[in-house]
């Protein structure tokens, strides 16, 4: 098909009347990417990319070809959904475009912890791991394994996957599809809800699904139950930039003496539990040649699978994890460094190219982002030197004022923090508070920031007679609680909350698309706190980047530059939303004044001056809710 033809296409498929600016580029460039194209893109937050990204890819597919959206968790499933549900356009729409032959079923994949129906039980009374399951479940007497059903396998596949899609199109139509519907849909079922998923894979055009899917062995799986090699399918990860944060796979002593108690002492394990005592960066040689990882792995996958008397083991031995967790870690032994850190061993992975030099096979591959920057430092680290770049700017900022006060030395340093300081900085909050009119976020780089402020808060909202509500997160508190109450307020909260906590991070509170919050407040900046491996991982960086100053920026600017900018997309959620973002610390003029083209403002006078202009006309929370 021409280009033409493929623009129509989307344009069809486009559920708006025309793409904004953001989206006719990125409409454009993914019709022009050559096959086997890999494209790195970045649309601010809010910008559409991912409906202008699906309805390309729907309108590039051939028959036969499928698309898996990668996301980072399964709560971020349903913003696919939506954009599913709106190409789709409703009950209607969907009965409609299947009458017609349109291949548009969507699947949302998940893995046992969340579909397995035995898992509550065994949880309970078994101490089962959710990763347990994982490996047992075919050694378990479930009378839901699909050997044990006596429907055949496949038999009423294609019905069910109409059903549970004409379900979230019929939700679409009323508001976001939800993950809780597909689980009441699995839930209703007789047999395994995970094992059905597993069939309705082939006949799903699009699946959406986390991370953990795109390691070699499960994406293999998903492929094979989707019934496509990778050549017929259409990536698209959103959210990439998450893809570089470091991981790590921790095994601890005692699963090693487990292993020695069960197998015996094999070098392997004899190297691995000695060299664990030590605190070192370890070299693969030092633990065992491939043929005895190999070997170990064997031993332990029988054991795991068939349970054997003759090793002794037990429901119980299995469930505490030992095996699993050793399992895991032999099986990404080659993917990063080997760090001992006395009675524990870490793999550290700073960089995924090797995950996903698997991809590059695929048709087309999308990685989007909110935050891409520096572009070329992803590229590397993503190990793909051909892929190309679309960067789309902001270009209307006119509903924004972003800033940092450089006033009486406010900041969050370690080296400044004294009672003053949190006297000073919360008198300021309470100052700017105000004149928001809808909830204000309130940001603190860490829980003992926040500890030290809020009963200043509490305090002065008492000696000042204010009638301010404060909704304060805690480690224990649920986004979904947080959000419920947000919703319902009918008049202004302070959130004080967490920089990389649950609200900030991606929490929507809105009401018929328009954001409810209205300003945040960062009380100094929430840089990531030094960690041993820090050096291990800006090695590994400046090796794949070969470029030590971009590598430093990558792992100091560019994770709080990401927080901010994450924390103030709660503002803008849709073109009528106006979002003030004050930062309270100087150190912003340093690292983020340039990126986030911050304002710098001196006083607070003429903070509130700027405040006014920018929500002038704008409907307070109470207008914004009573007129529907
Ligand atoms: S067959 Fe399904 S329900 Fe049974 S243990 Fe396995 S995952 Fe759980």
């Amino acid at each position: 098909r021409t280009f033409n033809e493929n623009y129509a296409r989307a344009m069809k498929l486009f559920p708006y009347d025309q793409p904004n600016q953001h989206q006719y580029q990125i409409i454009s460039r993914i019709l022009q990417l050559k096959e086997k194209g890999v494209l790195l893109l970045e649309a601010p937050t809010g910008s559409g990319k991912t409906i202008a990204s699906l309805a390309s890819l729907l309108a590039r597919r051939r028959d036969g070809e499928k698309i898996i959206v990668i996301v980072r968790t399964v709560s971020q499933m349903e913003p696919v959904m939506r954009e599913w549900g709106r190409v789709v356009g409703g009950y209607d729409g969907f009965r409609e475009k299947y009458n017609q032959d349109e291949d548009i079923m969507i699947l949302p994949v998940m893995g046992k912890a969340r579909l397995c129906k035995q898992l509550p039980y065994l949880r309970q009374h078994m101490k089962f791991s959710d990763m347990a399951v994982h490996f047992l479940c075919k050694s378990l007497p479930c009378k839901l394994f699909p050997t044990q059903q006596k429907f055949f396998k496949g038999q009423f596949a294609k019905p069910l996957a109409m059903r549970l899609n004409m379900s979230l199109a019929g939700q679409s139509k009323k508001g976001t599809p939800t993950i809780d519907r597909v689980h009441q849909f699995y839930s209703g079922l007789k047999s395994c809800g995970y094992y059905k998923q597993r069939e309705l894979m082939r006949e799903a055009s699009i699946i959406i699904t986390t991370y953990p899917y795109l390691n070699g062995n499960l994406l293999e799986a998903t492929l094979k139950n989707m019934n496509v090699d990778i050549n017929q399918v259409y990536f698209l990860i959103d959210e990439a930039h998450n893809l570089v944060s470091p991981s790590r796979i921790s095994l601890r002593i005692e699963h090693v003496e487990k292993a020695i108690f069960l197998f015996g002492k094999l070098r392997i394990l004899q190297n691995l539990h000695n060299l664990m005592k030590l605190s070192k960066k370890v070299q693969l040689h030092e633990i065992g040649s491939a043929e005895e990882i190999d070997h170990l792995r064997s031993v332990i996958s029988e054991c795991v699978k068939k349970v054997r008397d003759k090793y002794r083991i037990t429901i119980a031995d299995l469930s505490d994890n030992a095996l699993i967790s050793l399992n895991s870690f032999l099986s990404t032994i080659y993917n990063g460094d080997i760090i001992a850190r006395k009675n524990r061993m870490e793999i550290v992975q700073s960089t995924p190219d090797v995950m996903l030099s698997e991809l590059y096979g695929a048709r087309l591959v999308v990685f989007q982002s909110g935050t891409f920057q520096p572009i070329n430092l992803y590229k590397k680290l993503f190990g793909i030197h051909r892929a190309e770049t679309l960067v789309s700017k902001e270009s209307d900022v006119s509903n924004q004022f972003r800033c940092y006060l450089r006033y009486k030395g406010l900041t969050s340093a370690f080296k400044k923090r004294s009672p003053v300081l949190y006297q000073t900085m919360t008198e300021v909050i309470m100052e700017i508070v105000p004149f928001s009119p809808r909830h204000v976020l309130v940001l603190c780089p860490s829980y003992d920031f926040k500890d030290e402020i809020s009963p200043i808060i509490s305090e002065y909202i008492e000696t000042h007679n204010l009638k301010t509500k404060v909704l304060e997160e805690t480690r224990s508190t649920s986004s979904e609680e947080m959000s419920n109450l947000l919703i319902n307020a009918d008049q202004p909260y302070i959130v004080l909350a967490i920089a990389a906590g649950k609200l900030a991070e991606g929490v929507e509170v809105v009401h018929k698309g328009n954001s409810l919050i209205s300003m945040v407040i960062m009380a100094g900046l929430p840089f990531s706190p030094p960690s041993k491996d820090k050096a291990i991982v800006m090695q590994a960086m400046t090796h794949a980047a070969r470029d030590k100053r971009a590598a430093k920026q990558f792992m100091i600017q560019i994770p709080l530059e990401r927080k901010v900018r994450q924390a103030f997309g709660r503002t803008i959620r849709s073109n009528q939303d106006r979002g003030a973002l004050v930062i309270l610390d100087y150190r912003a003029q340093d690292y983020l004044k340039q990126s986030l083209k911050l304002t710098r403002v001196r006083n607070i006078e003429q903070l509130k001056e700027r405040l006014n202009i920018l929500y002038e006309d704008f409907p307070t929370l109470k207008q914004l809710i009573d007129t529907g």
